[in-house]
C-alpha cells in the first residue's frame, strides 16, 4: 500500500475513531441528524433509502476539491498523483469491506443498479443464448430484474423465479427443480429492502454449484451496508452494492467480480481509459478493473467511499448490529400494539436487517408517510421497487421504517406516536 503524503496523513479520514459503541456520541458525527423538520426533531427512518453522512466523509470530500482535486491515472503532476493514490488507496479499502484480497477485482460503479446492469451487459451477452435460463427471485429490487428482463429479451433466453413464503423466506424446496442444465446466471439479493429478509445465500450458493456451472451475483446493496460480507467465504462470482447505503456518497458503489470472469469479459462501454491501444480499425483493452471504467470516474465519490468504510471500520461491527436487531425487534413489539397493523417480512427481527415494512388498515401507506412526515419522523411508502413483492402479498403499496445504527428507541417511540395520529385521523 503507497504511503499517503504527509498532509493526508494527517487529514479528516484518519480522525479519532469512537472508542466504544455509543449510540449518541456516534450520531454526533452525523450532522444531517440534528435538525428540525415541520418544527420537530427529525427522526430518519429511511436508512434503506439511503444513509446520512458522517462529517468525516464530509471532510474528506472537501478535503478532496480543496486540495487535491485534478483527473487521475493522467497527470504528471502532483495534484493528479495525489488524487490518483487517494483514489486507488479507496479501491483497496472498499474490496476490504467485502473481504476482497484482490482490490483489481473491484471495478467503480455508479452504485449497484449499474454493477447489475454491467454484469447483464458484458458478460451475458457472450454467455446467455436463446433457450438458456436466468434464476432470479421474486424478492429481487428492480435493479436485480429488468437488466435481467432486457437480457432475456435480446438473447431469448428464458428467466425463473424462486418464490417466497408469506414471511418472506425463499421456498427453497423450489430449488432443485428450478435449476438446470440450461441455468447460465442466479442472480439473487443479499438482504430484501422491500422485507429485509437476510437470505441464505450461502446455503443456495452451494446448491447452485451441486447443481450446475451457473454463475452467482449478489445484490448487495443492503447486504454490505448491514451485514459482515467476505465475497470469498460467500463463494459468488459477482457481488453489487452501493456506498450511499452505508455513509458514503451517492453516484459511486462497488461491482466485485472473480478475476477470471472479469478478464475474460467484454468492456462494457468504451472510451478514455479503459483502452490499451487504439487504432483507426479496432483497438485492445488495458487490463481490470480499468477495461470497464470507461471516461473520467466519479473520483471524489471513490475517495468518500473509501472514507465512509474507514469510518464504519472503526466502529465495533458486532455491537452495532446487535443494536440494529434490538431496534427492529422493538419497534416491531410496540408497532403491533396499533390497530389494523400488518407487519411485513420475517416475523424474527434477527432474520431481517433494519428493514420493518407494514400497512395499517385504516390509511393509505402514502397517507401514513405524509402524516408521520408532519411530526418530523421521515419514512418511505410506495413499492420499494419491488412490485413483485407487493404481487406477492396482494397489496399495491407499505410503508416502510428502515433503521440504522445511529437509530434509537426513541425514533421508534416517536414512529409508533406518529401513527398513534394516523389512526386518529383516519379512525
Ligand atoms: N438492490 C437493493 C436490494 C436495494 O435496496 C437497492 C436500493 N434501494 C438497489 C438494489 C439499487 O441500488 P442503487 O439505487 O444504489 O443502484
Amino acid at each position: 500500500m503507497p504511503t499517503l503524503p504527509a498532509d493526508l496523513d494527517s487529514g479528516p479520514r484518519r480522525g479519532p475513531a469512537p472508542a466504544a459503541f455509543d449510540v449518541e456520541r456516534l450520531r454526533a458525527d452525523f450532522p444531517a441528524l440534528h435538525q428540525e423538520v415541520h418544527g420537530h426533531p427529525l427522526v430518519y427512518l429511511d436508512n434503506a433509502a439511503t444513509t446520512q453522512k458522517p462529517t468525516a466523509v464530509l471532510d474528506v470530500l472537501r478535503h478532496y476539491y480543496e486540495r487535491d482535486n485534478a483527473n487521475v491515472h493522467r497527470g504528471i503532476h502532483e495534484l493528479s498523483r495525489r488524487a490518483t493514490e487517494e483514489y486507488e488507496a479507496a479501491r483497496r479499502t472498499v474490496a476490504g469491506w467485502i473481504g476482497a484480497t484482490d482490490s483489481s477485482e473491484l471495478i467503480w460503479t455508479r452504485g449497484t443498479t449499474d454493477g447489475i446492469n454491467l454484469v447483464a451487459a458484458a458478460w451475458g451477452v457472450d454467455h446467455v443464448g436463446e433457450g438458456d435460463e436466468i434464476l432470479l427471485s421474486i424478492l429481487e429490487h428492480h435493479s436485480n430484474l429488468v437488466p435481467w428482463q432486457l437480457l432475456a429479451r435480446r438473447t431469448g433466453a428464458r428467466i425463473r423465479y424462486l418464490e417466497i413464503d408469506d414471511d418472506g423466506g425463499w421456498i427453497l424446496d423450489d430449488l432443485g427443480d428450478l435449476l438446470s442444465s440450461r441455468t447460465r446466471i442466479v442472480a439473487l439479493s443479499h438482504v430484501s429492502n422491500a422485507l429485509g429478509t437476510i437470505n441464505p445465500v450461502q446455503d443456495v450458493v452451494a446448491r447452485v454449484r451441486e447443481a450446475t456451472d451457473a454463475v452467482v451475483l449478489l445484490d448487495g446493496a443492503q447486504g454490505a451496508a448491514h451485514l459482515e460480507v467476505d465475497v470469498n467465504a460467500l463463494g459468488v462470482d459477482f457481488y453489487a452494492f452501493s456506498a450511499h447505503k452505508m455513509c458514503g456518497p451517492t453516484g459511486i458503489g462497488g461491482l466485485w467480480g472473480r478475476r477470471e470472469l472479469l478478464d475474460e469479459m467484454a468492456p462494457y462501454q468504451g472510451g478514455g481509459e479503459m483502452i490499451s491501444l487504439v487504432e483507426r480499425d479496432s483497438s485492445t483493452w488495458a487490463s481490470v478493473p480499468q477495461k470497464f471504467e470507461a471516461g473520467t470516474p466519479n473520483i471524489a465519490g471513490a475517495i468518500g467511499f473509501g472514507a465512509a468504510v474507514d469510518y464504519l471500520s472503526a466502529l465495533p461491527h458486532d455491537q452495532l448490529l446487535a443494536h440494529e436487531r434490538e431496534l427492529v425487534g422493538y419497534a416491531m413489539e410496540r408497532l403491533r400494539s396499533l390497530e389494523g397493523i400488518r407487519i411485513f417480512g420475517p416475523p424474527d427481527p434477527e432474520a431481517r436487517s433494519g428493514v420493518v415494512p407494514f400497512t395499517l388498515d385504516a390509511a393509505h401507506p402514502h397517507d401514513i408517510s405524509t402524516i408521520v412526515d408532519a411530526k418530523g419522523v421521515a419514512i418511505r411508502a410506495g413499492h420499494h421497487c419491488a412490485q413483485l413483492v407487493m404481487q406477492h402479498y396482494g397489496v399495491p403499496a407499505t410503508a416502510r421504517a428502515s433503521f440504522y445504527f445511529y437509530n434509537t428507541r426513541d425514533d421508534a417511540d416517536r414512529l409508533v406516536d406518529a401513527l398513534g395520529d394516523v389512526l386518529e385521523i383516519f379512525g
